[in-house]
């Protein structure tokens, strides 16, 4: 049998480019070599968005669509709505034994995350959202996955999960798999305004699904070297992400671009207007995809329930395996 992916989103909004060159495109090709298991990460969602149910509920749609745009075949790749998913939730509890509070306050995500987050958590964050990377653990090990294919991001949190199973099976025998993480080439995509990492709870994405007009604005007002201000001035590409788009959406070009920016023999509206075609030209044929599965709502349903009940069955068994090994086997 082939070795199990399992990989997933949060339903915090619709997928942009970061995800799109740091794990979509990936995904694609990847679902043809393993057997893949995509979830949308409803309840850790819900994590740092308990008071917006709605946000959530809604956004579930989006990525699904969103996948199916850019390629995700459900023939090939089981979509799964982790709320659907009791064991999961189950797993959870069971591993919360394994981990300190200390270690969790220490990963590196959490940490950034939580700093991010202030406005939501005020001084003291919830216990919730501290374990989330437990919760993750439970999403990865319920399936067997052997492969995380991620961005750069989520590194700690396998790590996390990698110790977590080591103490499970060093404590209750052989029981779980420990997974690898994988990183894409785009590990991680920088956002409009110049931060570090695109994001949907960043506000400084460019959506899969953002129209003609919506591209326009964003790439027109994206982050370019400020000391630039007459098309002669000589640029440093290294600080605008105009160029930085460049080389994802305009690969062959990206030298010429950044040479003339240097010599100021580019000027930045022009430069942006590149961009925003190529950006067109490859996002277009996506974005019919998803107009595709937009108008037959039905098959999207289908895909998704289908989706859900196969995982649903991986989950009940791996259940079994860990209750056995825990001894909680009682009765069925
Ligand atoms: P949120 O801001 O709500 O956390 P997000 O944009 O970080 O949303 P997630 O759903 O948390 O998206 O992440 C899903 C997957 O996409 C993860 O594997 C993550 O590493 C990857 N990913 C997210 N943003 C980027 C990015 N800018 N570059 C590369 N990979 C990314
Ligand atoms: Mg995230």
């Amino acid at each position: 049998m082939n070795k199990r992916i399992l990989t997933g989103d949060r339903p915090t909004g619709k997928l942009h480019i970061g995800h799109y060159f740091g794990s979509l495109k990936n995904r694609v090709k990847l679902q043809n070599e393993y057997e893949t298991y995509i979830e949308i990460a409803d309840v850790q969602a819900l994590t740092d968005n308990f008071n917006n149910p709605e946000k959530v509920r809604n956004n579930v749609r989006e990525v699904v669509l969103d996948y199916l745009s850019v390629g995700i075949d459900p023939k090939k790749s089981t979509i799964f709505l982790q709320s659907m998913i009791p064991e999961i939730a189950e797993l959870t509890v069971f591993y919360s034994n394994l981990v300190t509070i200390a270690r969790l306050q220490r990963n590196p995500t959490v940490k950034t995350e939580i700093a991010q987050k202030k406005e939501l958590f005020g001084e003291s964050v919830t216990y919730g959202f501290l374990g989330y990377p437990v919760s993750q653990a439970a999403d990865i090990t319920a399936f067997n996955a052997e492969l995380i294919p991620v961005g750069e991001d989520q590194l700690p949190l396998i790590e996390q999960c990698r110790e977590i199973v080591r103490k499970f099976n060093s404590i209750y025998g052989e029981t779980l798999l420990e997974p690898e993480a994988v990183l894409s080439n785009n590990k991680r995509i920088k956002g409009l305004d110049g931060n570090e990492k695109m994001g949907k709870s960043l506000g400084n994405a460019l959506y899969l699904s953002d129209s003609d007009e919506e591209i326009t604005k964003k790439v027109m007002s994206a982050v370019t070297d400020p000391n630039r201000i007459k098309k002669d001035d000589l640029g440093n590409p290294n600080i605008c992400m105009v160029a930085y788009y460049h080389a994802l959406f305009n690969k062959e070009n990206h030298k010429t671009v950044c040479e003339e920016c240097k010599a100021g023999k580019r000027g930045c509206v022009a430069c942006k207007r590149e961009l925003i075609e190529k950006i067109k030209e490859e996002l277009t044929p996506i974005r019919e995809k998803r107009k595709y599965y937009e108008d037959r709502p039905e098959l999207v349903d289908e895909i998704f329930v289908t989706g859900t009940e196969k995982a649903r069955k991986v989950a009940k068994e791996t259940m079994k395996k860990v209750k056995k090994a825990m001894k909680l086997d009682y009765f069925e």
